[in-house]
């Protein structure tokens, strides 16, 4: 086997799967002296570097347990101008978590929570910050059982360690009293360490319905209103928009 074989199987023992795929273009552009070879191997070093960058990024994503993976550019903001189009872009920026301030997403269902909260999510996901979503019921669920194995420090810590935090749903199923300490500890933890995105149907007026304590409820809402963005969605379901264009159309 020449040398030229043997760099390829060392690449290929190395993992270098960029470099090798590149490397024979990288070696024409040095015979035909249009590139030297300190150029040639920064560049493509540089190849390998962004791959794993990627293969990282794709790995916190796929960790970050989002219900879909929607962005900013799938997001219609013509269809519901309630929002301010703006304040919304600039949570990309990812200003908020380094300020530790939470995002409070309030609406009925439909509306376009879930989209914007997975949207901000990827993007801390993308930039290299441990980003964690979770259902607020599966959250009560993992929760409750980390307190039957004696385990729910751990669990409160390790839940709290994450740069973002994304509770969706609170408020669709109402939540017991010993869950609602439970979340109390979580996000109390949480306040002004970590940024946490809340998804609710419920209007923080009956939240303490929804916790079934006016203390608690009141106690939770003063943790994560504190240094907060609110967004109230107003305007219409997206996934009833078709439907009810359709029964409108065969009305009139
Ligand atoms: P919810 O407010 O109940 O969390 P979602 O964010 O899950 O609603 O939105 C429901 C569906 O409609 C999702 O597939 C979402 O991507 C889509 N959707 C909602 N609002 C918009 C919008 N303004 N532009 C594009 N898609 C949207
Ligand atoms: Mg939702």
């Amino acid at each position: 086997m020449n040398n030229y074989n043997k760099l390829l199987n060392n690449l290929e023992t190395l993992k270098l799967l960029k470099i090798r795929d590149n490397i024979d273009n990288y070696i024409d552009l040095i015979n035909n002296k249009r590139k030297d070879i300190i150029d040639a191997l920064y560049e493509l070093t540089n190849l390998e570097i962004d791959m794993l960058n990627e293969k990282r990024i794709q790995h916190s994503i796929q960790f970050a347990g989002f219900p879909y993976q929607k962005t900013f550019k799938d997001f219609d903001f013509t269809f519901q101008p309630s929002l301010n189009k703006e304040e919304i872009l600039d949570f990309k920026n990812l200003r908020f978590v380094e300020k530790k301030e939470n995002i409070l997403f309030v609406g009925s269902p439909g509306v376009g929570k879930t989209h914007l909260a997975t949207a901000i999510g990827l993007e801390n996901a993308r930039n290299n910050h441990s980003t964690y979503f979770i259902n607020c019921n599966d959250l009560i669920e993992v929760l409750k059982k980390a307190h039957s194995h004696n385990r729910l420090d751990d669990k409160l810590k390790t839940l709290t360690k994450y740069r973002l935090l994304i509770i969706d749903e609170v408020g669709y199923l109402p939540i017991d009293i010993e869950a609602s300490n439970m979340l109390f500890q979580l996000i109390n933890k949480r306040y002004e360490k970590n940024s946490t995105i809340i998804t609710t149907n419920k209007p923080f007026s009956k939240w303490g319905e929804l916790f079934g304590d006016n203390t608690i409820a009141n106690a939770i809402l003063d943790r994560l209103l504190h240094h907060s963005h609110v967004i109230s969605i107003t305007g219409r379901s997206y996934r009833t928009k078709d439907i009810l264009a359709d029964s409108s159309k065969s009305e009139g």
